[in-house]
């Protein structure tokens, strides 16, 4: 589904097509480590900024259709980027 992501440090945001799973009453939302660098390129792309919540660079209040939304970055530890 697709989603939007917001910085609100830096007034942002960024559309992703993510896969969705739900958790109590949050959506969960699991990056691709391709969706997680396009978030950080778009809502920060400043290397050394130390905003964000998470490795997609998200900030304050997520949501999802009304949902809080929890964004999953776990992606970004799995497989080999080396
Ligand atoms: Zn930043």
């Amino acid at each position: 589904m697709r989603i939007t992501l917001t910085n609100d440090y830096h007034g942002t945001e960024v559309q992703i097509n993510a896969s969705l799973g739900h958790i109590d009453n949050a959506v969960v939302a699991r990056l691709t480590r391709n969706q997680i660098a396009k978030s950080r390129r778009v809502l920060c792309g400043i290397a050394n900024c130390q905003c964000g919540e998470n490795e997609a660079r998200t900030r304050g209040p997520q949501s999802a259709n009304g949902n809080r939304l929890v964004v999953n970055c776990d992606a970004i530890y799995r497989g080999a980027k080396r």
